[in-house]
């Protein structure tokens, strides 16, 4: 976590925000999963196999409820255009 959530003091800290006092350990396990969950989609991704496009977008969904960032974005749009190239070549 680089900024605390409430008072936006940077590098917080790990449990509790250093400055406010702000319980912060819910927070990164949620920040925690989101990456894991890039994680899944980018091994996926790599193995490529089309088949995987529509996995790897599920698990890319389910990090950004969890925590946008600039990597899923990029990546859900990467695989959005991989889909519809699939599609046009099955059609
Ligand atoms: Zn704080």
């Amino acid at each position: 976590m680089l900024r605390c959530p409430n008072c936006r003091v940077q590098n917080p800290g790990t449990s509790c925000c250093r400055r406010c006092g702000m319980e912060l350990v819910a927070l990164q396990n949620i920040e925690t999963k989101a990456k894991n969950l890039v994680l899944c989609a980018l091994t996926l991704l790599l193995q490529e196999n089309p088949r995987n496009l529509d996995y790897a977008r599920h698990f890319l969904l389910q990090a950004c409820k969890l925590q946008q960032d600039s990597l899923s974005t990029i990546l859900l749009e990467f695989i959005n255009t991989r889909l519809a190239v699939v599609t046009t070549e099955l059609s």
